[in-house]
Formats: structure tokens, sequence, C-alpha cells
């Protein structure tokens, strides 16, 4: 940034001319934590949040080596070929212990990066997913008032990221690979639950018979669990992202999914429900940071630490008198 700083109204001039240079510095602003850079980028975020759009969101999960990057690679090129406008995001929790995010690095993907229609931007660093997750939330707001239609948000599917990923989308796909039969093995149920599609990825050359067993057995398996509310079925497809294939099919099913799901209203129930969950939450985190921040919360909170290592107080007995000590100071 320049020393002369620009604007609230430039840049979201700036993003709703489909700038990316602005849209950037915007997503900047948010992920800072610097107090003014808060308040402007909460300006910016109520000015797009004004501006009507017709997004689609796409959850992306799977281990690393899955396939991730070389898929969005493939995947994102067929859509921008469309005449899409795609936005990359990812979440990824562990970006701010390797001081540099795995997912969402440009340079994994190439030939999407160069694209004029498409937008990838790394995962935001922070201390704890709750943040990274209010960052990619709001960049999902800026990329869609700059026009991206398509928003896929990568994540590698640490600790809570896939839930946390899975409710900021409309669509969420699973990424997996063929294995020798034991496919099912290892993989958290809550994640099964949460899928909407699993691709079989690197189906292709020698991976090709092992893929069709493996779709075989997770479609048997997507069978045992309950409907979904949404009324859609899950879907498993096979795909290479080395050979090209499956990538339309996979497009295909989402606008089938899409169709279906506004026909039936559950693709704006979801929405509502989802800004009602972030509301919510967001709540609960600056509730926390109120307190957490404040001197005496932080000396009392320390006292009451050691005497409960201590034994001299119950922790229960411990919490109340430290949150009785805090309501008395706000009256
Ligand atoms: P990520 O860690 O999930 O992002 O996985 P990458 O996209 O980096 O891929 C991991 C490895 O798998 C790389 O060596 C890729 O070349 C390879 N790979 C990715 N997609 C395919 C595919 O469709 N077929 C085959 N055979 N290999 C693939």
């Amino acid at each position: 940034l320049r020393k002369q700083e620009i604007s609230v109204e430039q840049l979201t001039e700036g993003i709703f001319a489909g700038d990316k240079t602005f849209l950037s510095k915007a997503i900047t602003l948010l992920e800072s934590s610097n107090p003014n850079h808060f308040e402007k980028a909460n300006a910016i975020i109520e000015k797009c949040l004004a501006k009507p759009n017709s997004s689609i969101r796409i959850g992306i999960t799977g281990v690393p080596g899955v396939g991730k990057s070389s898929f969005i690679e493939v995947f994102g090129k067929a859509l921008t070929g469309l005449g899409k406008k795609v936005a990359v995001l990812a979440v990824d929790p562990t970006s701010s212990l390797s001081k540099g995010s795995i997912l969402g690095d440009k340079t994994r993907m190439e030939s999407l990066s160069k694209d004029t229609n498409a937008f990838i931007r790394p995962s935001p660093s922070g201390d704890s997913l709750g943040g990274v997750a209010r960052k990619t939330r709001e960049s999902i707001i800026l990329c869609e008032a700059a026009g991206f239609d398509t928003i896929l948000v990568e994540t590698v599917g640490v600790g809570q990221s896939e839930t946390v990923v899975h409710s900021m989308v409309d669509f969420f796909l699973l990424l997996k690979l063929s294995g020798a039969g034991d496919e099912l093995q290892g993989i958290k149920r809550g994640i099964m639950e949460m899928a909407d599609a699993i691709a079989i990825n690197k189906a292709d050359g020698h991976n090709l018979e092992k893929a069709k067993l493996a779709e075989t057995e997770f479609r048997r398996a997507l069978h045992l669990y309950p409907p979904k509310k949404n009324g859609w079925t899950p879907k498993v497809i096979r795909c290479s992202a080395m050979d090209n294939t499956g990538i339309r099919e996979i497009w295909s099913m989402i606008q089938d999914f899409v169709e279906r799901t506004k026909v039936n209203d559950h693709f704006e129930t979801n929405r509502k429900e989802q800004n009602k969950n972030w509301f919510l939450q967001t709540v609960d985190q600056q509730l926390m940071h109120f307190f957490y921040q404040k001197d005496s919360f932080k000396t009392q909170q320390a006292k009451m630490l050691k005497d409960v290592v201590d034994s001299k107080i119950s922790p229960f007995y411990a919490a109340k008198t430290l949150l009785d000590g805090l309501k008395k100071e706000l009256k």
C-alpha cells in the first residue's frame, strides 16, 4: 500500500468494477488485525453485501495428495471456458503454524492463476479456526461483489475445518482416492454425511479399475445414510484431473443440484440458516474477545487458575466467582 491510503469508496468502486488488485487489497484489509483496518473492511463488506449476485459456493475437501489443486486447476479452467468467473479461496487452520499456507497456493494452479477470469487467494492465517473462517467468509462476499459467480473454497480437512467450510458453501464435494478396497476405513463419519458428492479422483491408467470398485463401494455406503434435508441424494463420480475426465460431469451435477434446491427452496433456506449461525457465532466470538482482552479479567483469571490448580477452590466455583465479578463491573 502506498502512503496515501485508499478510501473505502475507491476500494468498493474497484471491487464493483471487477478489478482484482482492488479486491486483493480489500481482502488484505479484512485479514488485518489492525483495528482501523477492521472498521474500513466492515464498511466495504456492508456495501458489497448490498450488491445482488447469484453465485454458487462450492466446498472442496480431501486429504493432502488427493489432488485438490490439480482438480481445481482443471475444474476452474473448464468453468472459465464456459464463461464463468471463478474465485478460489482456502481454509487452512495450520497456516498460522507453518507461517505460510499449504493451500490455495498460486504456484500450484499455474494456468488458472494466469486466467483473467479467475482469482486465487491463499488461506488467511490466524490463531484460531474461527478467525480464519470469518476472514474466508467475508472474502467470499467481496469476491461475489467483484463479479465472481463461482466460489471454490478448498480445505485440507484438519480438525474441524471441513465443518467450517461446509457451513459457508452451497455444495460440498469430497475428493477421495481409490485404494485396496478399504476406502471406507479411516474416513470420518461426519464427512460422509456432509458430502453432496464424492469424487473418486485419479481414476486413470492403472487406477481405473480400482476407482470403479471404490465408486461402487461408496455408492453402497451412502445408501446407508438417512436422506438429506435438501432432498438431494449424494452422488459418486469418478474423475481424473490428468485425463480431464469426469470434470464436466461434476459441473453438470452441481448445476442439477442448484436447480433442484432452488426449486424446493432449500438453497435459500440453507443460506439463511448459514447467516443466522454466522451471526450467533460472531456474537460469541466478540463477547469472548471483549472479556479476554480486559486487564481485570486477565489478572483475576490468572489468580483463579492458580487456586484451581492448587485445589484451593473448585473449577466451577472459580468460574462463577470470576464471571460474577465481571457482571458487577459491567453494571
Ligand atoms: P493436493 O495436495 O490434494 O492439492 O494434491 P495435488 O493436486 O498437489 O496432487 C498430488 C499429486 O497427485 C501430484 O503429484 C499430482 O500430479 C497427482 N495427481 C493429481 N491429480 C491426478 C490425477 O487425476 N491423476 C493422477 N494419476 N495423478 C494426479
